[in-house]
């Protein structure tokens, strides 16, 4: 058996200001996909089985940036192209695997998967078996899934099961090409609208929903079920949650399976909402609370939503209620040069933060004394991602009053305990950790915190969606509107006829 693979992910926060361009793109070409070998990630969840099964994959390209703006129009035709390109050179195949996000929107395009998904199929043909992984915060729509012999995306927020989700879904396509299985697939969109810190895998609602769902899949009932909160910072026509059934050859009995778990997401709806707690509050919360880590989850500024990572409310309360012992993470190049300017155990005198969009604080004063100046890379130790590298470009530590500022060029979602121990600050022994997130923090820190408050900041990562100015996004849909008859979008089909 012989597969090629290949992918882009991004995950499009369309409200916010700065576009993605070709520049935000890390790409690896031909055999450099190797290096997501033994990863937790859906790439390495691809090439581990390959190995496994001794199937033969030919990898081709593949593209992925930090969550971010709109993708600019030149950037996604460059990268659609050549991973087309490329996949067409790697041909004849038995199948296709495609990693995949599901929340990518690009200027022109506002189902990029659709588009990508679309313009294989066109160089692969009709009858290659076509297998996709997704993101549990993917947006899908019909159209993506038209084209498709499989879908599949993560059962789990922290995303722990990246590389078992693309394991199942190779499975699934090499039983496909076997001729063991004829996969139909039912996709059902009831109208329901969660943020992303909504979205917990280990608490309810989407706990209640993916028991379910397992229980289904045990039963046979179903080969797999795809549950995705959707990303509602896209604002798309088809933002929002997703429940898609394979089955074997059986359509109906897919609908069912759908449907099911749509209609159980709608009754859980009010379980959906989430109300956060004033900064200022917070703080004292924290710290007042008796022990540490207190993690503040600055989720206004959550950077694996797509927001700027220098938001400087929390930093501003920290400082203003003299915390101790807290650590805050942001993203400012300017202060980083500032600080290496100074050099280790120099005074850095300056303005941090809040210099992208004046939507995540104002950029705050600072006077403190560098502590640690370096490269700002690490390795990932997980769950998340486990062996996969990160860079925050240049990074400076910097002492102000209580609190140790940790400086970064690039952003870097927190989710790893490493992002920390790589620049010198034991996590275990502060008092208070702020993480700009919604639910990832949970996958590295969930095991050392002891108390954690989800902070109403301002910004892109915002849990009132009515402070975005929404145009494409199907309405009524709930918590946005009030929805009296709850209209379900529905697809089912198959690939192979
Ligand atoms: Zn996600």
């Amino acid at each position: 058996m012989r597969l090629v693979t290949g992918g882009i992910m991004h995950e499009t926060h369309t409200f916010a200001t700065v576009p993605t361009t070709l520049e935000c793109f890390s790409v690896v070409r031909g055999d450099e996909l190797w290096a997501y070998a033994g990863t937790n990630h859906s790439l390495g969840g691809v090439l581990d089985t390959c190995r496994e099964r001794d199937i033969e994959l030919v990898p081709t390209f593949f593209a992925h940036a930090a969550p971010s703006g709109l993708v600019e129009r030149v950037a996604f035709a460059s990268l659609l192209d050549e991973l087309v390109t490329r996949i067409e050179a790697a041909l004849p195949a038995d199948g296709i695997v495609l990693t995949l996000h599901g929340a990518m929107v690009a200027d022109g395009y506002l189902d990029a998967e659709a588009e990508i998904v679309r313009r294989v199929r066109a160089v692969a043909g009709p009858e290659v078996p076509l297998a996709v992984t997704l993101d549990l915060h993917a947006n899908i729509g019909p159209e993506m899934v038209t084209g498709s012999t499989i879908v599949v995306g993560y059962d789990t927020y922290p995303h722990v099961d990246a590389a078992e989700r693309a394991r199942e879904a190779v499975a699934l396509l090499a039983a496909t090409i076997e001729g063991r299985i004829r996969p139909v697939l039912a996709l059902v969109k009831p109208p329901l609208l969660p943020v992303p810190q909504a979205m917990y895998t280990e608490r309810p609602p989407m706990k209640t929903l993916f028991e379910r769902a397992f229980a289904l899949e045990r039963a046979g009932t179903a080969l797999s079920i795809t549950i995705a909160g959707g990303f509602p910072y896209a604002d798309v026509p088809i933002a929002g949650m997703s429940v898609l059934a394979i089955t074997d050859g059986d359509p109906a009995g897919a609908e069912q399976v759908a449907s099911e778990l749509a209609t159980l997401a709608w009754s859980l709806r009010d379980q959906f909402r989430v109300q956060n707690v004033p900064p200022e509050q917070a703080v004292a919360e924290a710290i007042g609370f008796p022990e540490g880590p207190v993690v503040l989850v600055d989720v206004g500024d959550n950077i694996g939503g797509g927001s700027p990572g220098d938001g400087t409310v929390l930093l501003g309360e920290l400082l203003a209620q003299g915390a101790q012992e807290a650590t805050v993470v942001i993203t400012d190049p300017e202060a980083v040069a500032a600080a290496f300017a100074a050099g280790v155990g120099g005074i850095v005198e300056t303005h941090v933060g809040g210099k992208t969009d004046g939507l995540h604080g104002p950029p705050v004063p600072i006077r403190g004394r560098v502590r640690l100046l370096c490269d700002g890379e690490f390795v990932h130790e997980g769950p998340e991602n486990a062996g996969v590298p990160a860079s925050m470009g240049p990074t400076a530590v910097v002492r102000v009053e209580g609190i140790n500022l940790v400086l970064t060029s690039r952003k870097t979602a927190p989710g790893d305990l490493q992002q920390l121990k790589s620049v010198g600050i034991d996590p275990t022994r502060q008092k208070i950790i702020v993480v700009k997130a919604a639910v990832r923090w949970r996958g590295g820190y969930a095991p050392i915190t002891k108390h954690s408050i989800d902070v109403d900041t301002p910004g892109l990562g915002s849990v009132d969606l009515s402070r975005f100015p929404l145009q494409h996004l199907r309405r009524p849909i709930y918590p946005l509107d009030e929805v009296v008859e709850p209209q379900y979008v529905r697809w089912t089909g198959s690939s192979t006829g």
